[in-house]
């Protein structure tokens, strides 16, 4: 039911610096930035090979992301697993005993639909799903 990795989410305290890194170091290339309100955050895809790099950087210092940055500061945040049903995925998750934060996906960054599963029942690892969008 996963099928990739789509991305690894990076949480980023400067989002300009970070992309200055991304783009010129590691010469990667920025294929879209996105105000995600829903999410609390803005968020920059990289390209690299298939997959992307998610830099996100908070809208305001009460988001999730903001919260992550206080406690932990800047660096890896989630990884995200791409599904072609959202929805089935979730109810397989859910059947095999894993904690989802999100029940009902929410909307991602290109369109594309979402939903997190707990880092208790991930290995401490923030868990993302993600059904894209179609034509991304
Ligand atoms: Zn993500």
């Amino acid at each position: 039911m996963l099928s990739r990795i789509d991305h690894i989410g990076v949480a980023v305290a400067d989002l300009d610096g970070a992309i200055a890194l991304y783009e010129g170091a590691l010469g990667m290339a920025l294929v879209h930035r996105e105000t995600v309100p829903e999410q609390g955050v803005e968020a920059v895809l990289i390209d690299v090979g298939d997959g992307h790099v998610e830099l996100l950087a908070p809208l305001a210092d009460d988001t999730p992301v903001g919260k992550f940055l206080a406690k932990k500061g800047p660096g890896l945040h989630h990884v995200a697993y791409a599904v072609e049903d959202i929805e089935a995925t979730l109810a397989e998750l859910s059947e095999a005993g894993v904690e989802l934060i999100d029940s009902v996906p929410r909307v991602g960054i290109r369109d594309s639909r979402v939903a997190f599963l707990h880092p208790r029942s991930t290995g401490a690892v923030l868990t993302e799903i993600v059904e894209p969008a179609h034509g991304h």
